[in-house]
């Protein structure tokens, strides 16, 4: 399969050094998942690293809560094509501090978010390290994978869920406050929207992206391996509850916050144009989860924001910044 070309960032502009030095040992990369030819099909793979300091705190989450985190990230890049998740395996740096009774805790975690789509854990690895890192890799399968490449002009664009929930419970978790029950769920135990991506697929979704880092940041790369431009008008987005109240009193912007907040593992999905809020709301009806147009395809290049038909600009996560 030809690699999609990845949007802006530097963690990316560091991906396409990597790539240019392999060269032709390189293969698949660019999407949200590699592929393997299976008969029927193909198998989805995709491998993600949670680095303690860097993703997450161990005083803000339990063992449990961390494991169950990193998985999901990882399992949420299989929802993003609409795999069906086979397993994990969970490669884990563990500190001294950190024994037998932890490390069944932490992959007690992974195990359940594996299990809650319909996997096992696999197999992995163990060594000892300064601090917590665990690598998952994911496998899954699947018949046609929804990639990032299939958008057209015409298509409206969706996304699942609301956005913001992850960076309401950041933000209290910064500031030294407990977060919100319902943000801190979200930020503690995301949901892979395995179920969501296989109902789109099965409506003829054309091409996917999951919210790992913000949906400013994330809709560049579907765009660019589409090679199209998406509008998209933040006033339209589902903004999380909890994020509306947590920054009312500050005056900070709700919306932009939902725009630019990663790690809430929902999809942004490029539908056909005929596909409307009647199919949004058996959307609702058949998964529990909510389905918002957020935007259109267009002809053109990058992501086009705007906050009531006004223009606007927002940074995006950058893990190296
Ligand atoms: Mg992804």
């Amino acid at each position: 399969m030809p690699m999609p070309s990845l949007g802006a960032g530097r963690e990316f502009d560091r991906i396409r050094a990597v790539l240019a030095a392999l060269g032709d040992h390189a293969a698949g990369a660019g999407d949200d998942c590699a592929f393997v030819p299976s008969d029927p099909g193909v198998i989805a793979l995709s491998a993600d690293t949670s680095v303690e300091g860097v993703h997450f705190r161990r005083e803000w989450l339990s063992l449990e809560e961390i494991g169950w985190r990193a998985a999901a990230g990882a399992l949420s890049d299989l929802a993003a094509v609409a795999a069906e998740p086979i397993g994990v395996l969970a490669a884990l740096v563990l500190p001294d501090d950190l024994g037998e009774p932890e490390t069944v805790r932490l992959m007690r975690g992974i195990g359940d978010v594996t299990a809650s789509v319909g996997g096992k854990v696999l197999g992995g690895d163990m060594s000892g390290g300064r601090s917590l890192a665990i690598g998952i890799t994911v496998v899954g399968s699947c018949m046609s994978p929804v990639r990032r490449t299939g958008a057209v002009t015409g298509d409206s664009l969706w996304v699942t869920g609301s956005l913001g929930g992850a960076s309401a419970a950041l933000l209290s978790l910064q500031a030294g406050a407990a977060p919100a029950p319902a943000a801190r769920a979200v930020f503690a135990r995301p949901e892979p929207r395995v179920q969501s991506a296989r109902w789109l697929a099965g409506r003829g979704a054309r091409a996917m992206i999951d919210l790992s880092d913000g949906l400013a940041g994330d809709a560049g790369h579907l765009a660019a391996a589409s090679a199209v431009r998406l509008r998209i008008d933040i006033a339209g987005l589902p903004v999380h509850p909890d994020l509306v109240s947590r920054v009312a009193r500050t005056g900070e912007s709700a919306v932009a916050l939902a725009a630019i907040g990663g790690e809430d593992y929902e999809l942004l999905v490029a539908m056909p144009a005929e596909f409307d809020e009647r199919n949004a709301a058996e959307h609702l009806h058949d998964t529990g989860v909510p389905l918002t147009r957020i935007g259109v395809v267009e002809a053109g290049q990058g992501v086009s924001l705007t906050e009531g038909g006004v223009s606007v600009t927002l940074r995006s996560f950058d893990h190296f910044a």
